[in-house]
């Protein structure tokens, strides 16, 4: 193993977006797991929308979860989602949940929502664009960052290389990432621990001999504690440079609506 400090193959470019908020209405479920769903939202104002950066976020606003009498769709209840997939010429977008139990707003809605039912989706505001070729993908995160990690495989060429990191509760839950076959996509299982304890120890368990070589592109996100031990294997015993990697919080426990510093 050597660390290559050339210039690098590839960098990370942000794009803002205009700001556009939409309606939609939920079309169709499909479950993945017991415990992870698809959902297929369609309607007119989906038309144009497009998702540039494979860990874009929209904000979903759940207007059925609005007290009784209020109606405004802008001050529904609202939480950050990945798109997945979407067709812009059609009014389609496909969106995964992790549906983590039956407190939130979010995850009871895309579990148990009438079909038909209206949902909000504002964004995304801004893209981060992987320009280049990176030597090598490094992607770890739980089910929350699974579509993120989908589509980062999504732009991978046939002789990528890199290892993705999948937490989940156990072999029932899992959830495939289509990888070339350069690239090892491996679950970690969880079982009755707190989510996100065993991907931060098989976090800690790499060293910088398990360092690819060149410019590695590193992504990890999950509960919030995870941000420690990403930055201690991305940035300190890799010594990637900070602008290369994602390490973020995509949810807290403990706390409703957790906003994730951008
Ligand atoms: C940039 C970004 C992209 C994201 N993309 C996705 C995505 O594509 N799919 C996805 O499923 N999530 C995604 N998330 C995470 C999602 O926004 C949170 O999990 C959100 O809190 C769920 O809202 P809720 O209304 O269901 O629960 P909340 O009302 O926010 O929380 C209620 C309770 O549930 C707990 N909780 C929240 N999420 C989880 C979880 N995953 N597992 C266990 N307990 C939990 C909270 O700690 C709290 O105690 C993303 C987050 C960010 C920041």
């Amino acid at each position: 193993m050597s660390i290559v400090k050339s210039s690098p193959s590839f960098r990370l470019e942000r794009r803002p977006h205009e700001l556009r908020f939409r309606t939609a209405s939920l079309a169709a479920r499909t479950w993945e797991t017991s415990t992870y769903v698809r959902i297929r939202l369609t309607g007119e104002d989906l038309i144009g929308f497009d998702s540039a950066g494979s860990d874009d976020h929209m904000r979903l606003f759940f207007p059925d979860t609005l007290p009784e009498g209020r109606t405004e769709l802008r001050s529904a209840p609202n939480r950050e989602y990945t798109p997945l997939a979407w067709d812009g010429d059609a009014g389609w977008l496909d969106v995964e949940f992790a549906v983590h139990g039956d407190s939130g707003i979010a995850a009871p809605w895309a579990a148990t929502a009438a079909l038909g039912s209206t949902i909000a989706v504002g964004g995304p505001r801004g893209s981060m664009i992987v320009d280049g070729r990176p030597d090598a993908w490094f992607l770890a995160g739980d089910e929350t960052a699974v579509p993120a990690m989908r589509r980062f495989a999504a732009l991978m060429d046939p002789d990528a290389v890199g290892r993705i990191l999948v937490e989940v509760a156990d072999a029932a839950h899992e959830l495939p990432v289509d990888a070339p076959p350069g690239v090892a996509v491996t679950p970690v299982h969880r079982g009755g621990a707190l989510p996100g304890t065993a991907l931060a120890s098989a976090l800690s368990a790499l060293g910088p001999e398990d360092r690819p070589d060149g410019s590695v592109f590193g992504f990890i996100a999950a509960e919030q504690a995870i941000v420690r031990h990403g930055r201690a294997l991305l940035l300190d015993r890799w010594e990637l440079p900070a602008e290369q990697t994602v390490v973020k919080g995509y949810w807290k426990a403990g706390e409703a609506e957790y906003h994730a510093p951008h």
